[in-house]
């Protein structure tokens, strides 16, 4: 699943391959699948979108915002995309294909889930959406020690860390995936409870968000997701399925893997703390 530091690698890549482009076609929703969104009818993608040309690309946390004249293209959480040149072959299937007039393509394969949003500037209103924009990206300095200390309170004493950090868009684009390292980092056990919290813990969970974060993106990406161009990226990850059963690299104990609150967590009993 793409998470923050995915996104941030896509945007820069559609920036530097796609801007000045002009959209020549739009095929949205050509391979069914359930879990796609899209804005209103995806057939009317190429009336949209047609003749116009990309302009910026932004990311909001997990989610890819391109500008196209006066139209938005919105890859929600989730939906990965590919770059394709015009001796490319694409894929068979696909739930949106933007070709452009030179004859290259950016194409979106959904694996999981995901929204593909096509609209014109200022006519979408979505929840997650209009949160990934409004709040502070944890790489900016105005996520800081005050603003990450008011997210706590009342109602999140009960909470794990997996439910505090990756759910509710409390931190849009930290997901699932990025957690675990973030956690590791931390040394902190996802299930650990907030209410247990003590002395400098808060501040070294910050760290912990900003410093994984911020190398996952100088990485390119986690080694389990792709990028534009269909590359692994270079940030190894410590925790994930590629690493579950091995060794943990700094006190040698086997890497577990648990099904909690809708998704897997993996961890080192030992460096991780309840
Ligand atoms: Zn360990």
């Amino acid at each position: 699943m793409i998470e923050l530091p995915e996104a941030t690698v896509l945007a820069k890549q559609i920036n530097e391959t796609a801007t000045g482009k002009r959209i020549k076609k739009v095929i949205a929703a050509q391979s069914p699948h359930k879990f796609v969104w899209y804005y209103g009818d995806p057939k009317k993608y190429n009336g949209l979108l047609a003749g116009k040309v990309i302009g910026t690309t932004l990311n909001y946390g997990g989610q890819v915002e391109i500008k196209a004249d006066d139209a938005i293209i919105l890859f929600g959480d989730g939906a990965g995309m590919r770059y394709y040149t015009k001796d490319d072959k694409l894929p068979v299937k696909h739930q949106l294909w933007i070709e452009f007039d030179d004859g290259s393509s950016l194409v979106s394969s959904v694996q999981m889930y995901g929204g593909l949003w096509a609209f014109p500037e200022g006519g979408f209103d979505n929840k997650y959406y209009r949160m990934a924009k409004e709040k502070p990206s944890p790489l900016t300095a105005t996520f800081d020690r005050t603003y990450f200390y008011a997210l706590f309170g009342e109602n999140t004493e009960k909470l794990s860390l997996k439910a505090f950090l990756a759910t509710e868009q409390r931190i849009p684009g930290l997901g699932n995936g990025v957690l675990q390292d973030v956690l590791f980092f931390a040394k902190m056990h996802p299930k650990k409870k907030i209410n247990t919290l003590y002395g400098k813990d808060e501040d070294e969970l910050l760290y912990s968000i900003k410093s994984t974060l911020t190398k996952m993106i100088a990485d390119g990406g986690r080694n389990t997701e792709v990028d534009l161009y269909g590359r692994q990226g270079g940030y190894k990850t410590i925790l994930s399925r590629n690493t579950v059963d091995k060794p943990c690299p700094v006190c040698g104990t086997i890497i577990k893997k648990e099904a909690y609150l809708g998704g897997s967590i993996y961890f080192c009993s030992r460096c991780q703390k309840m």
